[in-house]
């Protein structure tokens, strides 16, 4: 089974879509990576999703990623009396510490970071920005703040605050215990939310060690602000349109976008575009055009991986949101625009010999009309220096851990195969072309570019680059 594009789709699984039947339906359709998402469910339906997710990639016989999810230190105003209240323009509320249900204008908002960090004319964006009120009179212990727009206050609703950077760790007590069970079960990547500062990642690293990938959501200004330290410190990068457009602008959001997934781009780390994308699909077997053509940009802006949320989550057509995401991708990269928007965004070489050596991989095999780059890869680093390039051919990746191979999900281009490691030049020649030809990427008679680090096994090493002519 080999899918017929690049770019890859992360499907998240809830109530819509967690039975066996589904996800394999989902596969089909076109998931390449399914994402657990801990702000939901208990940890029995998160362990029976995997262990269903785990099968099916023993009966389909490909690799599949899963990719948990923490709910980080999302803020929640406290209980309204009666549930909710209204609000008008001009209002006076008072926010203050405390558990206890608030009333017709005070609000309780248990969380003391809050009234630490917020200074006057600072606003707070409640319920996706639904609700704005701007702060009048800080203190420790009680907030004057004055409505600037909204109509209704309900209870328990998040809190944004656009520019302030809050003394919370990325990771609360749920997500430690969430963390250490998604190591437990074996996931592929854990997403750390709210990511403020890039000592966020390295405490979650300190956690994670190697045994999961890292993926920084970026969806807070001052995670905009210091990107270029956390890509460096992250596996990969979300960008988590969802509060990152409560915390900046709506009108900053696509130039952002285009930002950071070419920032990923250059330092070779996957980065999906996530939210929204299909959203009118929750409830509709078909999008918005609207809808349609933000996927297709995410495409054409290069990224690795798009994604859904509840659409696949929890929406009425899981499937067919699948189907259309797949749709839109294959299409996209048909386009006669594609190859030039994306190349047009080409990185160039990085001056190190393993980046040149992939470039060549590239170029070598563009030049001589070869249908496949084979990628000997142990950690995944190889494939992810060719896929830099974009190259117009796909990459099969071969490498002996399954990690990679399912870590490699969400990239763009690859396709990963589990071979046991090679250990000589022959052997490589000789597993290249075999897996070149059962995994239908190639004909006899064909020239086929092969990459790989030597020697063999060790990791990070791209230096070696071969043209093997299929008998
Ligand atoms: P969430 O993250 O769905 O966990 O909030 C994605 C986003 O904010 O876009
Ligand atoms: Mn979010």
């Amino acid at each position: 089974m080999r899918r017929q594009r690049r770019a890859k789709i992360v499907a998240t699984v809830g109530p819509a879509s967690a039975s066996p039947d589904m996800l394999e339906a989902l596969f089909v359709a076109g998931a390449d990576t399914f994402r657990l998402n801990f702000s939901h469910g208990s940890h029995e339906d998160h362990a029976r999703v995997h262990t269903a997710i785990r099968d099916l990639e023993a009966r389909v016989r490909r690799p599949i990623g899963i990719l948990q999810d923490l709910q980080g230190p999302k803020i929640r105003i406290g209980a309204i009396a009666g549930g909710k209240i209204a609000i008008a323009p001009g209002q006076k509320l008072r926010f203050v510490l405390s558990k206890d249900p608030g009333g017709v204008d005070t609000i309780p908002l248990p969380h003391p970071e809050i009234f630490a960090a917020v200074m006057p004319g600072q606003d707070l964006l409640i319920d996706d920005g639904r609700v704005r009120v701007r702060v009048i009179r800080p203190g420790r212990e009680e907030i004057e703040a004055e409505v600037v727009t909204g109509a209704v206050l309900s209870d328990r609703k998040g809190v944004n605050i656009p520019g302030a950077v809050l003394d919370l760790s990325p990771l609360t007590p749920k997500d430690r215990a969430d963390l250490a069970f998604g190591l437990e079960l074996n996931v592929d990547w854990i997403a750390l939310s709210f990511v403020q500062r890039p000592g966020d990642l390295i405490e979650a690293r300190g956690l994670i060690g190697d045994r999961a990938g890292l993926v920084a959501k970026i969806e807070k200004p001052s995670a905009v602000e210091k990107f270029d330290d956390i890509v460096r410190l992250a596996d990969a990068v979300m960008v988590a349109r969802g509060d990152l457009g409560v915390e900046i602008p709506h009108e900053e959001v696509p130039g952002r976008q285009k930002e950071i997934v070419r920032a990923c781009r250059l330092a070779a780390k996957p980065v999906i575009v996530a939210t929204q994308m299909l959203e009118s699909m929750t409830s509709a077997p078909t999008p918005t055009r609207a809808e349609a053509s933000d996927v297709a940009t995410a495409i054409y802006d290069g990224a690795d991986a798009v994604m859904l949320s509840a659409e696949s989550a929890s929406g009425a057509y899981p499937r067919e949101a699948v189907e259309m995401m797949n749709r839109i991708i294959s299409s996209t990269e048909r386009h006669k625009l594609y190859r030039s928007i994306v190349n047009a965004a080409d990185p160039g070489e990085e001056q190190s010999a393993p980046h040149a050596v992939a470039a060549a991989a590239a170029d070598l095999a563009e030049a001589i009309g070869a249908p496949v780059i084979v990628a000997f890869t142990s950690g995944g680093t190889t494939a992810a220096r060719i896929t830099r390039k974009r190259p117009s051919l796909p990459i099969l990746a071969i490498t002996p851990e399954a990690a990679t191979a399912r870590r490699l999900s969400l990239t763009w281009g690859v396709h990963a195969c589990l071979s046991e490691d090679v250990h000589s030049y022959e052997e490589m020649v000789d597993r290249a072309t075999a897996m070149a030809l059962s995994e239908e990427f190639a004909q006899r008679g064909q020239a086929i570019v092969v990459v790989a680090g030597v020697p063999f096994g060790a990791s990070g090493t791209t230096n070696n680059l071969r043209v093997v002519q299929i008998a």
